[in-house]
């Protein structure tokens, strides 16, 4: 069913609403908004444009979806209002003509390990009924094929009170599930390996222990394996006989004495499950963490063979294919095999079901699995499997928001995301879209320009009208809407390669290549088509490799460019050495934090069902520290006042004069050159988009010694103004000597590159094989690819 019919050609002339149909802002102040005023057209497509930082998402995310959330927040009894957060109002004078706004934005789906594309989607729970009905040999009700429920069969005395006399009462309760008992549903299991832990071929007492810290002969929890006498430390591990060796591996925790100290005795692999593998991974130290990863391998449930489900579930059939067959397959694939299914007693749960499945095919997300984990999916994969909800749903005059919605497609893709947006708009809602890619653009209704610039240099209402009169106008979006980049004149040339060969990750077809090194190297190629795959997959990941992507950064809540980047050191230091106080004052995660908020500046409120939200602390006003260390000053500056800082400010405040602090200014110069300057220092972390985040580990990473860089879609929330400035930034890394090799999409990135991967010819298994390399000149005179044919009408247009 293709979706250029379904969109309806009748759909109404944008601007012809009257002034009933409008959203109207009055005074918008969020973040740096300057009083912002506009009227949004209702059940129209408005596309909010402007560089990063200028204010679209204060716009956006933070006035019209934060006032509509708290709104309907308010609907609600005082009872049930008492158990959610109690939401600011945002700094808006009028905001009139609101509908429900559902945001639809990358955040990628949670890490748990049980959840997958047709879990997060309503298609496992219709595919689950399916196979209840019409599967051979029934085995049950639908939760007989779910691999996140357990079968239960218990039978025993439970205890009855009945006034003051308790008596026994046998019960017995039962649940059919399909949960895989080995790998209680994970679909793989853990193990350690041995081989990390120790050399067998030597005693305790010759030291075998291989464990980082468990070297010395004096240290504590080597001493209670050598002396527990559980084992002998001196025969070699192994020859230990069957008893020694379960008692060293697997030992219950005892009480031993070792040189007159009473010590606990445990097993070895418990020992380490405590010790190491309980923790938060990102927060060990590197050679424990880079220990933890040779330790423990992950491998393929032998039981299920990863697919979760147990032997039961597993048999049951429809023509010879079981659920999670069904789950395995590529999902346009499983569209046409549910498509041959004809079977009247079942046909309205075919026909929801077969809706679902297309409108994967649709949204350009055919060549997923319905058992791939959600947790793997990319930030713009991740959105647009959000997407599909809202497709089927029949709720109309709804305002969706989408943040980038082209992020991670393909030119090609681009045409049917849009055909999407515009379906949503016919079915009679207002839909909103944060956007730069100049191909979403020019379908839009209306337009709303933020800037001039970044930071306090935007925040104000440029234009806003019709596409064409956007492009008749003098704003920094209408001059680059039509730019049109050439390929170079010239490209770098490279005497040494990357050689990859057989690489098999995921869809790729035994792939052999050589990635130039010394030059930028783009790879490209249609969503799904095995980019991703290729870079991070088979590219050695060893100490010469950097990859930079835009995976989200673990750490708490008052993590902020400065903390992460390390760049508030050096100002601590510079604060405490100017007044004579310790560095740890000028923390607000340490001694000098606000003792109500603890030095988060805001209240939090976390909420199992809802998302947690956070109010300002009306202690010390959101500035985090305690009173007394704002006497504190630097340069006539307090730190509060720092850290409210924008990157180019402090750049200047820190570069010279008074507050002169060299360490600082590195760190702030190489955040301007990845074009940060407009966030703020002391912004939370995790207030930044995918982009943003990608160029912070980037500024990071810059100093580093390595010598390869690997990037995924850079351009990712850059306008095209700022797309100049980031190519800027990764010729002057290659002309440093390094190697960058970015996945992008953004043409004027393609057109200047050095050398060309271009991944194909489709998606899934129609993909993963190279189909062109080479210069883009060469790409563009092929026109053999997808991305050729593209490329060639972008540079020509
Ligand atoms: P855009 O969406 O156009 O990239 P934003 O609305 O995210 O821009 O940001 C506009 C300005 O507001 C920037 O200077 C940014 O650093 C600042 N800003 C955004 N979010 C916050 C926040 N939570 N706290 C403080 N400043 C913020
Ligand atoms: P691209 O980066 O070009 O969008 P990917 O490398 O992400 O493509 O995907 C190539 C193929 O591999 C797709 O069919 C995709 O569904 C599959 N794939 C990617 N990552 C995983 C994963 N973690 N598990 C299973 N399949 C995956
Ligand atoms: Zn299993
Ligand atoms: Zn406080």
């Amino acid at each position: 069913m293709s979706m250029a019919k379904r969109t309806d050609p009748q759909s109404p002339a944008p601007h012809a609403a009257d002034s009933h149909d409008l959203i109207r802002v009055h005074g918008a102040r969020e973040n740096n908004l300057k009083d912002v005023s506009i009227q949004i057209p209702k059940r129209r497509l408005t596309v909010f444009t402007g560089v990063s930082g200028s204010g679209k998402s204060s716009l956006v995310f933070n006035t019209i979806a934060a006032e509509s959330q708290r709104l309907i927040n308010e609907t609600y009894s005082a009872f049930v209002q008492g158990f959610m957060p109690s939401l600011a109002r945002p700094e808006v004078d009028v905001l009139d003509g609101l509908t429900t706004v559902i945001t639809v934005d990358q955040q990628r789906m949670g890490a748990d390990p049980r959840s997958t594309v047709g879990t997060a989607t309503d298609a496992n729970a219709m595919l689950r009924i399916l196979f209840s009905r019409l599967g051979k040999p029934h085995i049950g009700p639908p939760s007989a094929y779910s691999f996140n429920t357990a079968s239960v069969k218990a039978s025993g005395a439970i205890t009855v009170e009945r006034g003051n006399k308790t008596k026994a009462q046998k019960a017995t309760f039962s649940r059919t599930g399909g949960m895989c008992v080995r790998c209680e549903g994970r679909g793989a299991v853990s193990d350690i390996d041995l081989t990390q832990l120790y050399d067998d071929s030597k005693s305790l007492a010759e030291g075998a222990f291989t464990i980082p810290g468990w070297k010395s002969d004096s240290q504590w929890t080597v001493q209670v394996y050598a002396q527990s006498g559980f084992v002998d430390p001196d025969k070699p591990i192994r020859e230990y006989t069957k008893k020694e060796l379960r008692d060293f591996l697997y030992g219950e925790p005892v009480k031993v004495k070792v040189n007159g100290v009473n010590l606990t005795y445990e097993g070895l692999i418990p020992k380490i499950q405590k010790s190491f593998l309980a923790k938060d991974k990102e927060a060990l130290q590197p050679h424990i963490r880079a220990f933890v990863e040779r330790a423990v391998t992950f491998t393929t449930c032998p039981e299920c063979d990863g697919t979760r489900l147990s032997e039961g579930a597993r048999s049951s059939k429809i023509k010879r294919i079981s659920i999670a067959d069904a789950c395995a397959m590529e999902i346009r694939d499983l569209a046409e095999w549910v498509r041959g299914l004809k079977e009247p007693s079942v046909a309205p749960l075919l026909t929801a079901l077969q809706q679902t499945l297309d409108s994967f095919v649709e949204i350009g997300l055919g060549y997923l699995a319905l058992d791939r984990p959600a947790g793997t999916l990319s930030g713009g994969e991740a959105q647009r499997v959000k997407m599909i909800r809202h497709l089927g749903s029949s709720l109309t005059d709804v305002t969706y928001v989408f943040d980038e919605p082209t992020a991670g497609l393909h030119p090609h893709d681009i045409q049917r995301m849009n055909e999407l947006l515009l379906r949503l708009r016919d079915k009679g809602n207002t839909v909103l879209v944060v956007e730069h890619k100049p191909e979403m653009i020019a379908i839009a209704d209306h337009v709303v320009d933020l800037g001039p610039g970044a930071g306090t240099a935007g925040g104000a209402v440029c234009f806003e009208g019709t596409v064409e009169a956007l492009r008749a106008g003098d704003t920094i979006t209408g001059r680059h809407l039509d730019d049109r980049t050439t390929v170079k004149e010239t490209v770098r040339e490279s005497g040494r390669a990357l050689k990859i060969r057989g690489a098999t990750a995921n869809n790729l077809r035994d792939v052999d290549i050589d990635i130039p090194l010394g030059v930028l190297t783009v790879v490209t190629g249609v969503a799904g088509s095995g980019k991703s795959s290729l870079v991070h997959g088979s590219i050695p990941a060893d100490e010469g490799v950097i990859s930079v992507d835009q995976s989200p950064i673990k750490g708490s809540r008052r993590s902020n460019p400065a903390t992460y980047t390390g760049l508030l050191d050096p100002i601590r230091k510079a604060f405490a050495k100017v007044n004579g106080v310790k560095p740890a004052l000028f923390s607000a995660n340490s001694e000098g934090a606000c003792p109500t908020c603890n030095g988060a500046g805001v209240i939090y409120t976390d909420l199992g069902m809802m998302a947690g939200t956070a109010t300002t602390c009306e202690d010390c006003e959101g500035k985090r520290f305690d009173a007394s260390v704002l006497d504190y000053h630097l340069g006539g500056r307090d730190i509060s006042e720092v850290l409210a800082m924008s990157v180019t400010e402090a750049e200047e405040f820190f570069g010279a004069g008074e507050a002169h602090t060299p360490a600082a200014h590195r760190i702030l110069e190489r955040l301007v050159d990845v074009g940060l300057g407009y966030l703020t220092i002391g912004q939370p972390l995790t207030t930044l988009s995918g982009g943003e985040r990608q160029r912070l580990k980037l500024a990071t990473h810059m100093g580093d010694k390595a010598g390869v860089y690997v990037l995924d879609e850079p351009t990712t929330g850059l306008h095209l103004a700022d797309v100049e400035q980031l190519l800027g930034l990764l010729d002057r890394l290659v002309d440093s000597g390094k190697s960058v090799i970015v996945v992008e999409h953004h043409q004027a990135v393609m057109a200047h590159a050095d050398w060309i991967i271009d991944l194909g010819p489709g998606a899934g298994h129609d993909g993963g094989r190279i189909v062109f390399e080479g210069t883009p000149a060469d790409l563009i005179a092929d026109r053999s690819t997808l991305t050729g044919e593209h490329l060639a009408a972008y540079v020509g247009g």
